[in-house]
């Protein structure tokens, strides 16, 4: 495997067609297009790193999965009247099934879901004392207590954010939000700040791979049939409007952010984290998708076998 990694480092890593950096959040536009890494963390307790690997960057919508967890902690199945279980077939940030479906948003994944999620976790709570628990919850599972939010990305998506704020009033036209749309928002901007490397990454999905457990510390963060949903949910909706082709080509429950990484799950085997800061036109990471479909190439983890 470590050679394998090395080997994708190397090709893959290496390619002169990388995809576009984000550029509509300032803070990420001036991030080096050519970095790469890939971590696999395996359930039998094996880490294999390799590129820029500790290298931090911005996780983006890959917190979406964490805040999902969290929600379906504290609310269970009760957040379903909140939010769908649907692919979009729409961009992350799409406005328009909004009004077809009375402010409901689709599925977790896409930017109005997480507002939503975001709303539900707040439950009237300070946004910072919020962040915190959300914090708390994403070091905890990577066993991590280094891991922080990047405030001058958090700004950045702030001072850029009139789409997200567009959504979150949109949805509290409909009644949908409980809590100030202000809160909703900067509770969102914030932990799509959180800065991880692909090591901590790997290591906080792990539970996502040993059904609900790490099979590693041999904590239970969810139950197995909990851990089932998140992943169908990655599937289905975890690339947006590319959660297809990403199904087609590489065929594991996957989340991306506009950071450039992807977190995918090969449940029963491994974690895995790419991170290539280049998007393809939907958003998600160019190489990362291709070194993803490189690797479910070579080891036969599709979980469609
Ligand atoms: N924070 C980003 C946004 O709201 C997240 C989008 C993404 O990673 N796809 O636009």
């Amino acid at each position: 495997m470590q050679k394998f990694l090395e080997e994708i480092v190397a090709t893959i890593g290496a390619s002169d067609d990388r995809g576009q950096v984000a550029s509509y959040i300032p803070q990420l536009a001036c991030v080096d297009p050519n970095q790469f890494a890939i971590t696999v963390a395996t359930v039998d307790g094996q880490l294999y790193v390799a590129g820029d690997s500790d290298k931090l960057f911005s996780i983006q919508s890959i917190s979406k999965v964490f805040t999902l967890t969290l929600a379906l902690g504290k609310l269970g199945d009760a957040i379903w009247s909140r939010v769908g279980r649907e692919p979009s077939g729409d961009p992350f940030n799409s406005i328009v099934q909004l009004e077809h479906e009375s402010g409901k948003p689709r599925n977790p994944f896409i930017n109005a879901g997480a507002l939503a999620i975001v709303d539900a976790i707040l439950m009237g709570h300070q946004p910072k004392e919020t962040l915190a628990e959300i914090l708390q919850f994403v070091r905890y599972l990577a066993e991590d207590d280094t891991i922080a939010i990047d405030d001058k990305v958090a700004r950045s998506e702030l001072e850029t954010g009139d789409r997200n704020a567009s959504l979150a009033h949109f949805m509290a036209s409909f009644g949908r939000l409980k809590n100030p749309v202000d809160y909703v928002l900067g509770t969102y901007f914030h932990h799509c700040s959180i800065a991880m490397s692909c090591r901590q990454l790997a290591r906080a999905g792990l539970f996502l791979a040993g059904d609900g457990k790490n099979p590693v510390t041999g904590v239970r963060v969810v139950s197995p049939r909990r851990a089932r949903r998140i992943n169908s949910l990655m599937l289905m909706c975890g690339h947006y409007d590319g959660s297809g082709e990403f199904a087609y080509r590489v065929g594991l429950p996957g989340k991306s952010g506009v950071g450039g990484g992807i977190l995918a799950i090969a449940p029963g085997r491994a974690s895995i984290a790419v991170w290539s800061p280049g998007l393809d036109k939907i958003g998600n990471s160019k190489l990362g998708s291709a070194a993803l479909e490189k690797l479910v190439e070579h080891t036969g983890w599709s979980i469609f076998g």
